[in-house]
């Protein structure tokens, strides 16, 4: 098991679903918020659907898990702080999440809730090299919802971190989930769904 420290997420992180939820990714940059690590789901875990929301949404990411850590990391040296990678969800409840940007509130009760951070298992960066490209997908009881490439991340991986790390120190058991592409929508009770990142791995799990 790898031993997580914090979870950060990266917000924005393709035009394509920027654009989907109404931002301009010329003029806002992507940025950064953070899931509580208690609330990983492992690969064919149960996701309860939360109380107090009706909009409950998927959005399939890549999952980068560091090895080491540093503050104002240099890019070039940053693909070196990587472990692995694994598929995640950046599962939102995104009713409590636009009420909070209509009053200029935190994400924490949209982003930070129980079991919203699925996560499949780690790949070795040994194993799968480090991916920037490749297919990123979600399936929603075998019907395909999202279909995206990593190709089309604005931030790569090791910009991410290059930036993230001038805003946090990073710390070995890192996870960061880097956006997600466009297609993300609700799921119901009793959906399956089954993301895969083409040379990383699947991720497979359901709204109970
Ligand atoms: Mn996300």
């Amino acid at each position: 098991m790898f031993p997580v420290h914090r979870i950060y997420c990266v917000g924005r992180n393709y035009a394509d679903h920027a654009l989907e939820m109404g931002g301009d990714p010329v003029r806002e940059p992507p940025f950064f918020f953070q899931k509580n690590p208690d609330s990983l789901v492992p690969d064919g875990g149960v996701f309860p659907y939360p109380g107090r929301s009706v909009d409950v949404q998927y959005e399939i990411e890549l999952v980068v898990a560091l090895g080491e850590g540093g503050s104002s990391i240099p890019l070039d040296r940053a693909l070196d702080r990587v472990f692995g990678y694994a598929v995640g969800i950046d599962m939102t409840r995104r009713d409590l999440q636009a009420e909070a940007k209509r009053q200029g509130r935190p994400w924490e009760v949209g982003k930070a809730f129980e079991r919203a951070a699925p996560c499949s298992a780690l790949v070795p960066a040994s194993v799968t090299g480090h991916p920037r490209r490749g297919a990123i997908r979600l399936a929603v009881g075998g019907e395909v919802r999202q279909q995206g490439d990593l190709a089309q991340m604005i931030w790569s991986v090791a910009e991410t971190i290059a930036e993230l790390s001038t805003l946090f120190t990073l710390a070995p058991g890192d996870l960061i989930f880097t956006g997600t592409p466009k297609g993300v929508g609700p799921v119901r009770r009793g959906d399956v769904l089954d993301g895969s990142i083409e040379g990383v791995g699947t991720l497979s799990i359901s709204v109970a």
